[in-house]
């Protein structure tokens, strides 16, 4: 610990460091950050960091907004475009506190803390590697985001102008931070992109998620760019997924690998999957937790939306990607950008765990593509829709009692108020649709 600290504070000296972003997110995973001169710094790993929690969306009532930042050291960072000759910033993620030194309830970090944990009294290491997929949008003149993709390219084109610029620098400036990036494509979408980074353990990865969706949009706009992690911003072509790539190591080795099976397969990894299954309607409304979710989990576009697992088809919620080894892995596919990916990685890492709690194998695989299926095919291999709107899913939430365990009662009832309201919110509201349809009409 304290070589941490002193290798933390000669990057400081070299680079100049003078202020310190103390960076925590939301019930949402929003992003927040309170900055601090870098004097600061030793108090700062002292957990003596105070600040006001009343004004973060799902945290502390008024009575009690004291709340506490510790900096995880393993996530400093300099911030890449800060860096001038005589100063420069960097950035730390925070587990929230309570004045007494407790983990703090509200905070999401926390949630997942606490799944690590659960895991590793099995002797498990959660990984993660997720995809995170955006669009990347025109600005107008006064400086607004617009609706219109940057660019017409398609799939692993190169594209035709700033876009392919944008992501190389969005690229470099992740590598600056201490990503590890694999890949960066061009999307299926006009203005749609991907940068891949490496799978870490699910902390780490919940952390990279949060810092990718800040440096893309921060990155964008010095490009005069709108970039957009909304599931599904243009109608009629693909939306954006999040999808979370799991696995789970002990010792070193991949649970999930088996080369004896037919599929290279453990049991444990069937009786993961079988676990997500049994959870999914349940668990949608935190992996999908938006009203415009649901508009990107339709047919037709390499979204899922009916609960099934394959091996290879791209149709179905959940795939194993054909990598063996230490690479096997299960991708969930529908879980969405707009998620609280902390949230999210504790209720999918969970509700598998729960599987291999359990015990019980799930269904043989769906091969054929569901959305050719009749809807009698589907009914009889059980094959069931994901949840269809943010409503039906806060009812699927609510029915089941695995979230709660999960998030914590404070989280739970926070996030089920909240996204109550939204749809509240939606559904009564005259939308643009309407009209369009019936203004003239009747
Ligand atoms: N954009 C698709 C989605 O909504 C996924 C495309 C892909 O397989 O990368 O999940
Ligand atoms: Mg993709
Ligand atoms: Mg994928």
């Amino acid at each position: 610990e304290d070589e941490r600290i002193e290798s933390v504070k000669e990057m400081m000296l070299t680079y100049k460091v003078d202020l310190l972003h103390l960076q925590f997110v939301d019930i949402e995973g929003i992003l927040k950050h309170v900055t601090i001169t870098a004097d600061q710094f030793e108090d700062a790993v002292e957990g003596k960091i105070m600040f006001d929690g009343s004004s973060i969306k799902g945290f502390s009532p008024i009575n009690r907004s004291d709340l506490f930042l510790q900096p995880d050291l393993d996530s400093f960072a300099i911030i890449p475009w800060s860096v001038e000759k005589n100063y420069a910033e960097a950035r730390f993620l925070c587990q929230v506190k309570n004045p007494d030194g407790t983990p703090y309830e509200g905070d999401s970090r926390n949630v997942l803390i606490r799944s690590v944990e659960n895991a590793r009294k099995f002797g498990y290491t959660i990984s993660i590697g997720p995809e995170l997929e955006f669009f990347l949008f025109q600005m107008d003149q006064a400086g607004n985001p617009t609706v219109h993709p940057h660019d017409k390219g398609g799939y692993f084109e190169p594209s035709h102008d700033l876009g392919e610029k944008v992501r190389l620098e969005i690229y470099r400036t992740l590598k600056a931070m201490g990503f590890k990036i694999e890949a960066s494509h061009h999307e299926v979408a006009m203005g749609q992109h991907e940068i891949n980074f490496q799978f870490r353990d699910a902390l780490a990865s919940a952390d990279n998620a949060t810092t990718y969706k800040w440096i893309v949009k921060t990155v964008a706009k010095q490009h005069n760019l709108h970039a957009s992690f909304m599931p599904k911003p243009v109608q009629g072509t693909n939306g954006s997924g999040m999808h979370v790539n799991i696995s789970l190591f002990k010792d070193g080795e991949n649970m999930f690998y088996d080369e004896k099976d037919e599929r290279g397969l453990s049991e444990s990894a069937y009786f993961f999957i079988r676990g997500l299954l049994d959870h999914v309607e349940e668990l949608t409304a935190i992996t999908n937790p938006v009203v415009n979710s649901y508009k990107r989990i339709v047919p037709g576009y390499e979204a899922p939306c009916y609960i099934a697992w394959s091996a290879c088809n791209r149709s179905s919620l959940i795939r194993i990607p054909s990598k063996r080894g230490a690479g096997t892995r299960v991708e969930v596919r529908h879980p969405d950008p707009s998620a609280n990916p902390y949230l999210a990685y504790a209720v999918i890492a969970e509700a598998g765990l729960s599987g291999i709690g359990s015990q019980i194998l799930p269904e043989p695989p769906i091969e054929e593509d569901i959305f050719a299926m009749t809807s009698e095919a589907r009914t009889d291999k059980g094959i069931v829709h994901l949840p269809n709107s943010l409503e039906a899913a806060l009812n699927k939430l609510e029915a089941g009692s695995l979230a709660r365990t999960i998030l914590g009662s404070h989280v739970y009832e926070q996030f089920t108020a909240l996204k109550k309201a939204e749809w509240e919110s939606f559904k009564n509201t005259v939308h643009a649709w309407e009209l369009e349809h019936y203004h003239t009409k009747f």
